[in-house]
């Protein structure tokens, strides 16, 4: 009887595991072609700065990846991120965000919108890659965006996965104008050693600490923690998921620079994005 459940349990295992590696493989396969179908896009959320006067202003954009597949509908980048990066194909379709989005921030300075900053999803493949500085540069060059325009997020993890190439990479990125921060900070395993070293100019301070931050008084020491931290390394501070008024009051009392989360906006197309710049900067005379 033991020797049949054991078996059932194996067979249950193996089919799980069959059903999964079955979508990861077909997600795999439609990836591929995602690109040149034209079922990529990207959405566009707000990056609002925190002015002292209890204001806030929308100073940046951060670029994320949609994909649209006409049978499986929209597939959630947790799920095919992963799978891009395994199979390499992160690489065409990250250069292909990159340049997207600086071609966007190009048409929204056409429109004149203000001067924003485009911030940009690195992944740890693309980060390892060699050519990663002299893309970038070459991304900027086509596109005619200076550099200080472009910020390019990587996670902790990411970061900590080999520090030593981190550093060199960081600083070739530097060298060029281009300002990177750390996506999804406090869940990784940073040490406080190389965020000395790391030539970063944010944190962005991961979403899971700012959640319950009205209800935990854990949370919020960690937040507090950590955007005096960084104020004393010289680096900003950027709260990620901020979806009420007590995490803002909070946020803005302990002196965090800027926020993103669907308290401001959930992340829009491209022309939602625009109309929500210019409504906020709209002269008051117009009302
Ligand atoms: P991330 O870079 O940390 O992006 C923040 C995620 O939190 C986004 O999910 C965003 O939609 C979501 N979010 C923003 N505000 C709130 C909020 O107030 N509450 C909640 N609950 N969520 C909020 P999304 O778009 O599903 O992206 C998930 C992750 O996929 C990203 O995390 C990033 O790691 C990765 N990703 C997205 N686009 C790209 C890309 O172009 N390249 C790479 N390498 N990774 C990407
Ligand atoms: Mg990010
Ligand atoms: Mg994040
Ligand atoms: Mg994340």
């Amino acid at each position: 009887r033991a020797k049949k459940d054991g078996r059932n349990a194996y067979r249950f295992f193996t089919s799980e595991m069959q059903a999964q590696s079955a979508r990861a493989l077909l997600l795999e396969n439609a990836l591929r072609r995602a690109q040149e179908r034209g079922q990529l896009s990207l959405h566009y959320q707000p990056q609002l700065a925190l002015d002292a006067d209890g204001d806030s202003r929308v100073v940046g954009a951060e670029a994320l990846l949609r994909w649209q597949h006409p049978e499986l509908g929209w597939v959630s980048p947790a799920e095919f991120i992963p799978i891009a990066e395994a199979s390499g194909l992160i690489l065409p379709i990250g250069e292909w965000v990159l340049q997207e989005a600086l071609q966007q921030l190009r048409r929204w300075d056409d429109a004149g919108l203000p001067e924003l900053s485009m911030a940009v999803n690195l992944s740890a493949v693309q980060f390892r890659h060699d050519d990663l500085p002299e893309l970038v540069e070459r991304v900027l060059a086509d596109v005619g965006m200076p550099a200080e325009r472009l910020e390019l997020e990587l996670t902790e993890g990411a970061a900590m996965d080999n520090p030593s190439v981190a550093i060199t990479v960081m600083n070739e990125l530097h060298e060029r104008g281009v300002r990177l921060s750390i996506d999804d900070f406090g869940t990784g395993y940073s040490s406080l050693a190389y965020l000395k070293k790391f030539r970063v100019s944010k944190l962005k301070i991961d979403q899971s600490f700012v959640r319950d931050l009205t209800d935990d008084a854990e949370d919020r020491a960690i937040v507090d923690a950590v955007i005096r931290m960084a104020g004393a390394l010289g680096l900003q501070t950027l709260a990620e998921g901020v979806e009420t008024d007590g995490q803002l009051a909070f946020l803005r009392r302990q002196g965090c620079q800027a926020v993103q989360g669907y308290l401001f906006s959930r992340p829009l197309t491209a022309d939602a994005f625009a109309e929500f710049v210019l409504a906020q900067t709209a002269p008051l005379s117009a009302y």
